[in-house]
């Protein structure tokens, strides 16, 4: 972010504008919108200006901007549509200690003008540091459209009553009060006209203050493999209410980013807690907040009910009395196969599939081997990178076809997906030596549906030295 975005203080302040045609005229538009003193100098203004000075918005001298023209003035517009004479007026305005903006040059402007979508009060910036004019305009015509007009009125007269709605203890209810407002009551009371909306504030405020404390809530989410777009609308609305957020080690970054911003976020996967906090200390986390009325969102990689140790925590919050939901999640293994172009099971080969892990509580997991082995199988192993060499031994051992394909994805369903496709007999030299950093997920019985391996740059770069095994970056 090289443009940070504030709202700036302007009512009574200076804004000076250089210029009199179009581009003078559009940001004109823009700063009338503010109570700010507007001062524009042009010696051939548009008719437009010279009616908003006659109607007294702003005042205009109709000669070049001189030094001294722009003391005192907070921000500096020069709009004149010349190169030379911007940059003059602007050397003069930076000299005077404004802030400058010179029209259509991004580089020696100090600040740059967003697109607004104006529900005053509510004001709402789109800026993409010049890269792409028309996306902000896009984003905001869709904005236009989705908020409602009332919603200026609305937070008008909702900022008058925060006084009042401070009866309620800071925090969650009064949180719920104003979101049962702009959500529910308030559209409802405005639709009857704007003077329904306060005596329905009053209403709601004392519904509200019989409504006593509310009780905690854990939901039990899935944040899919880690790209933000395969989250459930249902996890980006507990993200959206959470208090607290209890992640795990995997869960990405661009995912805890989507909490609401004064959600308490803790990792239940790393230091501060020890290097992986013991079970007990995850539930007891969990309980406490619940039993303090925090809506607590556990947030566990991929689908919560695979490898997620769920039902202990479940049991934890039974125990304590408080309710929950579990939200599920795309697994890691629906993802990895999403990325390799093949499914789950199919008619003819597989009518069963079997999600195993590679390691448990006792070392390396047990499973049906002669099941397993089995031609046709098609099983996917969640952590099972350490475990390699033990379950090819295993199967091996039990009759499976040494070329029976297996598929290793590592980030499945993020940006950064790498695959691994050999053979059962293959599969531990060439893990080793690929070593993949990240989670990875092995799916015994399948290969990936392109013949073709394409080899992403740096992997063929990284791959060139060794001989290499057959790599695919999706
Ligand atoms: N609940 C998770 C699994 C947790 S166990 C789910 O449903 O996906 C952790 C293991 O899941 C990792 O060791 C790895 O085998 C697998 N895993 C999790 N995310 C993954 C990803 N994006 N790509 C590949 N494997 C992943």
């Amino acid at each position: 972010m090289h443009h940070f975005p504030i709202f700036l203080a302007v009512e009574g302040r200076r804004i000076v504008l250089a210029g009199g045609g179009d581009a003078a005229l559009a940001k004109l538009r823009l700063i009338l919108k503010t109570s700010a003193r507007v001062t524009v100098f042009a010696p051939d203004p548009a008719p437009e200006i010279a009616a908003w000075a006659a109607a007294g918005k702003l005042t205009l001298h109709t000669r070049a901007m001189a030094p001294g023209d722009t003391l005192c003035a907070k921000l500096f517009y020069a709009a004149s549509e010349d190169p030379a004479e911007d940059a003059r007026t602007a050397a003069i305005a930076h000299a005077d200690g404004a802030l400058v903006n010179i029209v259509d040059n991004l580089e020696d402007s100090a600040f740059i003008t967003p697109a607004i979508v104006d529900r005053d009060p509510v004001t709402i910036a789109i800026g993409t540091e010049g890269a792409a004019p028309v996306l902000a305009r896009a984003i905001k015509r869709d904005l236009e459209e989705r908020l409602p007009t009332a919603l200026g009125p609305l937070a008008r007269i909702g900022k008058e009553f925060r006084k009042m709605a401070e009866l309620l203890p800071f925090g969650r209810a009064r949180r719920d009060f104003w979101a049962d407002y702009y959500d529910r009551a308030g559209p409802m009371a405005f639709a009857q006209g704007e003077d329904a909306v306060r005596p329905a504030l009053d209403d709601l405020l004392s519904q509200h203050l019989d409504r006593g404390a509310q009780p905690g809530h854990v939901h039990f989410v899935g944040a899919g493999p880690g790209d933000p777009d395969l989250l459930t609308l249902k996890a980006r609305k507990a993200l959206d209410a959470a208090d607290v957020v209890i992640h795990d080690r995997l869960v990405a970054p661009e995912i805890l980013e989507l909490a609401r911003r004064e959600a308490t976020i803790l990792d239940a996967g790393k230091e501060g807690f020890g290097p992986s906090t013991p079970q007990a200390r995850i539930n007891a986390m969990i309980v406490e907040h619940g039993r303090q009325g925090a809506q607590v969102v556990r947030l566990k990689s991929g689908d919560p009910t695979v490898f997620g140790r769920l039902d202990e925590e479940i049991e934890a919050v039974e125990q304590a009395g408080l309710a929950y939901t579990i939200v599920p999640g795309i697994t890691a293994a629906s993802a990895a196969v999403a990325g390799i172009g093949q499914s789950l099971t199919r008619r003819g080969r597989n009518g069963s599939v079997r999600l195993l892990t590679g390691h448990d509580m006792q070392g390396f997991a047990d499973h049906d081997w002669a099941a397993l082995a089995a031609p046709g199988t098609v099983a996917a192993i969640y952590m099972g990178k350490r475990a390699a060499r033990f379950i090819q031994g295993r199967l091996l051992m039990h009759g499976a076809d040494p070329e029976t394909p297996v598929t290793v994805v590592e980030n499945a369903g993020r940006a950064d997906a790498r695959t691994l496709a050999t053979s059962l007999a293959r599969l531990q030299p060439e893990l080793s030596e690929i070593n993949f950093a990240g989670p990875a997920v092995v799916m015994l019985g399948l290969r990936p549906r392109e013949a073709v391996t394409v080899l992403s740059r740096a992997d063929a770069m990284q791959l060139a030295s060794k001989s290499s095994p057959k790599e695919i970056a999706l």
